[in-house]
């Protein structure tokens, strides 16, 4: 590791606990729009909506990514270059780069995407009704690009009995310690 990820790294856990502190000293009274939008991805990013183009977002992203986060596309079912990834660490947006989803949550669904039973904060996604298709289900989407990722279903395991059907050209990835990792979920 260079010095330039271990000063990354040392700023992240740095906000991560500045942050924490400060939603326990919270009188509850400050909610998502304060405390809880400093703290957010292993970046210590914020949740401050990213708006681009059209144009722009086809220029940044590859088609198949653009198909899906701007499109509201699916990729073809075992497809995914994530599908079977087991490293532990983040799943990210592919648009914004927000943290979206951890390694602890992911299982193998065996319908073909990506499936988690949990994002990392309940306030990374948006969930919204979609009844495209000629049937109602819940869309998943990236709470600070409003790009699409997939849908959630009531199916999933324990200990939600949810699946995030996410597609994997929607998502990045960023290896992390287990150990970090593990402290990043205590919160
Ligand atoms: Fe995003």
């Amino acid at each position: 590791m260079n010095i330039r990820n271990v000063l990354s790294s040392v700023m992240a856990l740095f906000v991560f606990l500045s942050c924490n502190q400060a939603q326990e000293g919270d009188s509850g009274e400050s909610t998502a729009m304060t405390e809880d939008r400093v703290f957010l991805s292993l970046e210590g990013d914020t949740l401050d909506y990213v708006e681009k183009s059209t144009e722009t977002w086809q220029e940044e992203l590859s088609p198949m990514a653009f198909r899906v986060l701007r499109q509201a596309g699916t990729e073809r079912a075992f497809t995914g270059e994530l599908l079977e990834n087991k490293k532990k660490g983040v799943y990210t947006c592919a648009g914004c780069g927000l943290a979206l989803f951890t390694s602890t949550s992911k299982f193998k669904s065996g319908t073909g995407w990506p499936s988690f039973f949990e994002p990392i904060r309940a306030d990374h996604v948006w969930e919204k009704t979609d009844n495209s298709l000629g049937m109602t289900r819940t869309e998943v989407l990236c709470a600070r690009c409003g790009g699409h990722q997939g849908h959630v279903f009531k199916d999933g395991p324990a200990p939600t009995g949810l699946r995030y059907c996410i597609n994997s050209a929607s998502l990045g990835f960023v290896a992390v310690n287990p150990k970090k990792l593990a402290v990043f979920e205590e919160q």
